[in-house]
């Protein structure tokens, strides 16, 4: 029998109000079931919401230091937790090993980070322009925080939003996505073990359109910090401006490698193979174009197809599995549409463009990892995000063409450019247009105490990661204390002509 999960409500484990539940199986053997979970609506978020309210009354007046206490003892569970951790999203999502483990450091890393923050969240002190008068400015919680995630780190990127929230003083209701439910509810879980009190962080499961919709439509809700498709991301950010709630969005990417004919090229294509193929392609930093000098194209193209080609695929369980499968039926199908619509406009297909089939693979969500050379940049594959194993390579005549053609989407996400000439390199930092640019490593690697997001569609200004993570989750007061005794009139009294 499989897992029966429940939402937690206020420290209560609850059934959906509606008792509906929802199935999440293992994308590598579509016959495990991982576990069944409430299949919520409106009356849940709402129950959810009020216990958030009821919460934040007496947490956001606990000490910030204490409330970092809870959130790195989270972080030590999670270490004493890694491996069994690591398996179940595995199973949950499809990704190898080595990278649930990752994912798992990447939530480790962030709890410690956010921790140390409690002692810190600075403000500024200034001179005024009066005498006999302070001036300060300090970072105050700002309420209940919606949280809702996509299913690619399924451990990693609820951490990025949950524990600095958490420090800041905000309570939560948290909507993890429905592919990977079993991982966010173990993460609340430990956050409950590790001391956070009832109604703090309050997790309903579901669907976007009625879960999701319902946390972003609650007027109690004063904070949306939202991770996934640019498509949604649009229509959370128009339903948000109704009442100008604040809302994080880090969206999609096009994200591109350049290999300029200078560089280390076997370096370059350890890159581009971790970029392209790690997590089957189902990264938002994932390098879905590669972009390639054209003295050294047809030769880097030759060593890419070769070292590509062996990857091997499977149940990522599988220590020796490099590449797992896609997380679900309708993502297969959606990369298979883009094979197609590269082979009708023209794409030359160098690789895979197929389910990976036979064996084991039969069980699974599998697609070979695809290649496209002579990609024009006109094209749909060249364009648009496809979330799935293929790369799109280009011919760049100078790192100025290289650029240019990197700069060609309506995303801007991360970046690469693999070079040893200091010229290139510098040009490439500065005439990206992305939120973060990677030199002589791949598209993906991002590090949790540094800013993570990105520009154009990618989000709408925000960051995660690091210190910017407090800026979101924290209101800026500014306080004026008076100690003269009498009327003192800023811009007036101290310029009086
Ligand atoms: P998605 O937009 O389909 O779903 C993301 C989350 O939003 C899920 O929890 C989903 O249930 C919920 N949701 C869906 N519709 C909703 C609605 N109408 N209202 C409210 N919530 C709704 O994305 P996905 O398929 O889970 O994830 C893949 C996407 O996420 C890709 O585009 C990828 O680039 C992006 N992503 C971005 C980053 C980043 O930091 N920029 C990181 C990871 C993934």
């Amino acid at each position: 029998m499989p897992k029966a999960f429940r939402n937690l409500i206020g420290g209560q484990e609850k059934d959906a109000v509606s008792g509906r539940t929802f199935e999440n199986r293992n994308p590598a053997d579509w016959n495990e079931i991982v576990g069944i979970f409430p299949k919520s609506e409106k009356r849940d978020v709402d129950a959810a919401v009020d216990a958030a309210k009821q919460a934040y009354k007496e947490w956001h007046l606990f000490p910030a230091p204490k409330r970092g206490d809870i959130v790195k003892k989270a972080g030590d569970i999670l270490v004493a937790r890694k491996g069994e951790l690591a398996k179940q999203m595995t199973r949950e999502m499809g990704k190898v090993l080595l990278e649930t483990r990752g994912d798992v450091q990447e939530g480790i890393d962030t709890a410690y980070y956010s921790a140390s923050e409690g002692r810190r969240m600075f403000g500024v002190t200034a001179p005024s322009e009066l005498p006999d008068k302070f001036t300060m400015s300090m970072r105050v919680p700002v309420g209940v925080a919606g949280v809702i995630s996509p299913w690619n780190f399924p451990m990693a990127i609820p951490t990025w939003k949950i524990f600095p929230a958490l420090v800041s003083g905000d309570t939560i209701v948290f909507k993890p996505a429905s592919d990977t439910p079993a991982t966010a509810a173990t993460l609340v879980e430990i956050l409950v073990e590790a001391g956070v009190p009832a109604g703090v962080v309050n997790i309903v499961h579901g669907t976007g359109s009625e879960v999701g919709m319902a946390i972003v439509q609650n007027d109690d809700i004063e904070l949306v910090s939202f991770t996934g498709s640019t498509a949604v991301g649009k229509k959370i950010s128009e339903i948000a401006a109704g009442t100008l709630k604040r809302v994080s969005l880090e969206l999609g990417g096009k994200n591109a490698e350049i290999v300029m004919d200078d560089a280390n090229l076997e370096l370059a294509l350890d890159g581009v193979l971790w970029g392209a193929f790690g997590t089957t392609g189902q990264r938002c930093t994932a390098t879905s174009r590669l972009i390639v000098h054209e003295k050294v194209y047809d030769k880097f193209l030759d060593m890419l197809a070769e070292r590509t080609s062996r990857l091997k695929l499977g149940n990522g369980l599988d220590e020796s599995i490099e590449v797992g499968p896609l997380v679900n039926e309708a993502q297969r199908e959606k990369v298979h549409s883009y094979t197609e619509i590269g082979k009708r406009e023209g794409a030359r297909l160098v690789l895979g463009g197929e389910s990976a089939r036979g064996g084991n693979l039969d069980g699974g969500w599998f697609y070979k990892p695809t290649i496209f050379a002579d990609v024009a940049p006109e094209m749909t594959i060249a364009r648009e995000e496809i979330f799935g194993p293929v790369l799109s390579v280009m011919k760049a005549k100078s790192i100025d063409h290289a650029i240019e053609l990197l700069n060609g989407t309506i995303y801007g996400l991360s970046s690469a450019v693999y070079t040893k000439n200091l010229n290139h390199a510098f040009k490439a930092m500065r005439d990206i247009k992305a939120g973060i640019t990677y030199i002589n490593a791949p598209t993906i690697g991002a590090e949790t105490h540094m800013p993570f997001g990105g520009v154009k569609q990618t989000g709408n200004g925000h960051r995660e990661g690091g210190a910017s993570a407090f800026e979101f989750f924290t209101e800026i007061k500014t306080v004026y204390v008076d100690y003269s005794d009498r009327l003192q009139r800023a811009q007036i009294d101290t310029y009086k002509n």
